[in-house]
């Protein structure tokens, strides 16, 4: 057994001037160094638009889960019960 490797997510995505990666390709501008992103690397506004209907989507699913979790909570805890 070794150590556990935690793999970093890289984005393919860097500032051309500050090397850092851009978090959000929606921004003009770098969030570190303020110089603009050329345009080849920024989203379309159809990507974004795609994004935020996924992270709206993936809300509504942990949304979805907690609530099940929390209707099923008394029921296992009665269950269960040590
Ligand atoms: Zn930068």
């Amino acid at each position: 057994m070794g150590t556990p490797q935690i793999e970093e997510p890289k984005s393919e995505f860097t500032c051309p001037a500050c090397g850092r990666p851009l978090y959000d390709r929606r921004h003009l501008n770098c969030g570190y160094c303020g110089k603009a992103i050329p345009p080849e690397m920024l989203l379309t506004q159809a990507q974004a638009d795609e994004i935020d209907k996924e992270l709206a989507a993936d809300q509504k699913r942990q949304q979805e889960v907690v609530k099940r979790i929390d209707a099923l909570g008394p029921h296992i805890y009665g269950k269960y019960r040590i």
